[in-house]
C-alpha cells in the first residue's frame, strides 16, 4: 500500500466515523442540527480525499483536472445556492431531486466502469453483480425521484396517474431488467444488455411513482431515498471505494427503517405501493375538486376565537402544511406563549406526515423554539383530544380527515389525529380547498367546528391581537 492510498483510506475512515456519529445525533430533535453538521463535515472530508486521489491519479492529464474541478465547482455551487435559496415548503422536492442526482450518478459510475472493461480484462463476479444492481437501482431511483419531485412541485399532477395495464407493464419492466441483468453478468463484453437493464429500470421508476398520490407519497419519497443509498453502496463495491460503501449503506439502512416506520404509521404496505396503485392508483380516485357540503359551514371571526381561547383550559394546536406554506410557526408559538402565560395548557399534536416531508412540523416548531415537551406525537395526542377544550387546526387537512376511518378513499386506513374528539374545533385555512389527497374533509362541516378563512400567518396575527385585547380588557 502506498502512502497516498493509506492517507486516502484514513480520510475515508474519519469520514465514516463522522457519518455514524452524525446519524446517531440525528435521533433527537435537540441534537439533530449538530448531527447534520458533523455528517456534512464527514462528506467534505470524503469528497476532498476523493478529489485529491483522482487528481493525482489523473497524472498530467490537463483535461482530467479541468473536468474534475469543473464538476466540483458546478455541483458544489448548485448545492450551496439551492440549499440557501430554497423555500422551507419546497425542501421535499429538492430532497427528491437530490435523490435523483445521487441515484443517477451512482448508475453512471457503474455503467462507465462496465464500459471501461468491455475490452481487455474480464470483470469478476464481485464487480459485475454490483455494477448490474447499481445500474438497476440507480436508474429506478433517478426516474422515480424525478417524477416524485415533479409531483411534489405540482409540475406533474399529484393525484394518482394510471392507465389500464400499468401493473402488467410494471411487472414486465422488472422481469426484463432482471433478465437482462443476469445476461449482462454472463456476457460482460456486451454493453447492449446493460443498456436494456438501464431502459427497463428507467421505465419501472416512472411507472412505480406515477400511480402514487395522496397519502402514499411520503412513503415513496422515503423509499427512493433508501434506493439512493443502496445504489451508492453498489457503486462503491463496483469501483472499490470504501467511503461510498459506508455512506451508501448508512443511507440505505436509515431510509429503509424510515420507510417501514412510515408505511406502518400510515397503515400501508410497501410491497403493494411499489407494485402500483395501492389504495389510490388503479381504483377510481376521488375527484380533486372540493365536492364539500358547504351549506353547513359555521364561520367564526378572530374575536370569536379569542373569547373561546381565553376561556379554555386545554388547547391543542394542530399544525399542517398550510402553517409551513404561510411560514406561520413563529405566530403559532407566540399565540401559545401568550396563552400559557395566562395559565392555559397549550400543546401541539404532530402527525408524522403533516406537511410535505417526514418530520416537517417538528423542524418548523423547533425553529420557532417551541419546547419539545409541548409536542405530542400521534398516539400521545389522540390519548388526550377528548380533554381538549379547543383544537386549533392551522393549515392541516388530510392528517385530521375523519374519512380516513372509512374505506374507499385515498386516505383510507391512514392513522389520523382525532381532532373531531375535541370539545370544540377551530380551523384556520384560506378556503374550502382540499389538501394534498384532494378530497373533502367532513371535519370542516362538523357542528363543533368554526372555520376561520385566512392565511395562517395573518389569521394568527389577528387572533393574537384579539386575545391580547380580550385578556387585558
Ligand atoms: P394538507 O395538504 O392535507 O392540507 C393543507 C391545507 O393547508 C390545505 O387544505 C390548504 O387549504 C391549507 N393552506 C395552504 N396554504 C395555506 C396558508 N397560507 N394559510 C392557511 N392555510 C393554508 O396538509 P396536511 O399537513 O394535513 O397533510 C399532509 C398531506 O401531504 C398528506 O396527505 C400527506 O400524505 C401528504 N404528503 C406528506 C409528505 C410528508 O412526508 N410529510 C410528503 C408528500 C405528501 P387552503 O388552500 O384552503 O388554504
Amino acid at each position: 500500500m502506498t502512502t497516498l492510498e493509506f492517507a486516502i483510506g484514513a480520510a475515508y475512515l474519519v469520514a465514516a466515523v463522522l457519518f455514524v456519529v452524525g446519524l446517531h445525533l440525528m435521533r433527537a430533535p435537540s441534537t439533530a442540527r449538530r448531527g447534520n453538521l458533523i455528517s456534512a463535515g464527514g462528506m467534505v472530508v470524503a469528497v476532498l480525499a476523493t478529489v485529491v486521489f483522482a487528481l493525482l491519479d489523473a497524472g498530467g492529464s490537463v483535461w482530467a483536472w479541468i473536468a474534475l474541478l469543473l464538476g466540483l465547482l458546478a455541483g458544489g455551487s448548485f448545492g450551496v445556492v439551492r440549499a440557501r435559496t430554497v423555500k422551507m415548503t419546497d425542501i421535499p422536492q429538492l430532497v427528491s431531486l437530490f435523490n435523483a442526482v445521487g441515484g443517477g450518478a451512482a448508475a453512471a459510475v457503474a455503467f462507465a466502469d462496465f464500459v471501461l472493461h468491455l475490452t481487455g480484462v474480464t470483470l469478476g463476479l464481485t464487480s459485475l453483480v454490483p455494477i448490474v444492481l447499481d445500474v438497476l437501482i440507480g436508474s429506478v431511483t433517478f426516474s422515480g425521484s424525478l417524477i416524485a419531485s415533479g409531483k411534489l412541485q405540482g409540475v406533474i399532477p399529484s393525484r394518482p396517474l394510471s392507465f389500464p395495464g400499468a401493473r402488467v407493464i410494471n411487472v414486465a419492466a422488472v422481469v426484463v431488467a432482471l433478465g437482462a441483468g443476469v445476461l449482462s453478468i454472463l456476457s460482460p463484453h456486451n454493453v447492449v444488455l446493460l443498456v436494456v437493464v438501464l431502459i427497463a429500470s428507467l421505465v419501472f421508476g416512472v411507472l412505480m411513482v406515477l400511480p402514487i398520490g395522496g397519502a402514499d407519497a411520503p412513503v415513496i419519497v422515503s423509499l427512493l431515498n433508501a434506493f439512493t443509498g443502496l445504489a451508492v453502496a453498489m457503486a462503491g463495491f463496483a469501483i472499490d471505494n470504501q467511503a461510498m460503501i459506508i455512506a451508501g449503506a448508512l443511507v440505505g439502512a436509515a431510509g429503509t427503517i424510515l420507510t417501514l416506520q412510515m408505511a406502518k404509521a400510515m397503515n400501508r404496505s410497501v410491497g403493494s405501493i411499489v407494485l402500483g396503485g395501492f389504495g389510490t392508483g388503479d381504483e377510481k380516485a376521488v375527484a380533486g375538486a372540493p365536492g364539500q357540503d358547504v351549506a353547513n359551514i359555521r364561520q367564526v371571526t378572530a374575536d370569536d376565537i379569542a373569547i373561546q381561547l381565553a376561556y379554555a383550559q386545554h388547547v391543542m394546536i394542530v399544525p399542517g402544511y398550510g402553517l409551513a406554506a404561510a411560514q406561520a410557526q413563529h405566530e403559532a408559538a407566540d399565540l401559545a406563549t401568550l396563552l400559557t402565560d395566562h395559565g392555559i395548557d397549550v400543546r401541539y399534536a404532530i402527525h408524522p406526515v403533516a406537511g410535505r416531508m417526514p418530520g416537517h412540523m417538528n423542524v418548523l416548531l423547533a425553529e420557532a423554539n417551541v419546547p419539545y415537551a409541548q409536542m405530542l406525537q400521534l398516539d400521545e395526542a389522540n390519548a388526550v383530544f377528548d380533554t381538549c377544550d379547543i383544537a386549533l387546526v392551522i393549515g392541516a387537512n388530510d392528517v385530521c380527515n375523519p374519512d380516513a376511518r372509512k374505506p374507499g378513499n385515498p386516505v383510507s386506513g391512514m392513522p389520523i389525529l382525532d381532532v373531531d374528539r375535541a370539545k370544540s374545533i377551530v380551523v384556520i385555512k384560506r378556503s374550502m380547498s382540499p389538501g394534498y389527497a384532494g378530497i373533502p374533509n367532513p371535519l370542516f362541516t362538523d357542528a363543533k367546528t368554526g372555520m376561520y378563512f385566512a392565511d395562517a400567518k395573518r389569521g394568527l396575527d389577528d387572533i393574537i391581537v384579539a386575545v391580547k385585547e380580550y385578556i387585558t380588557a
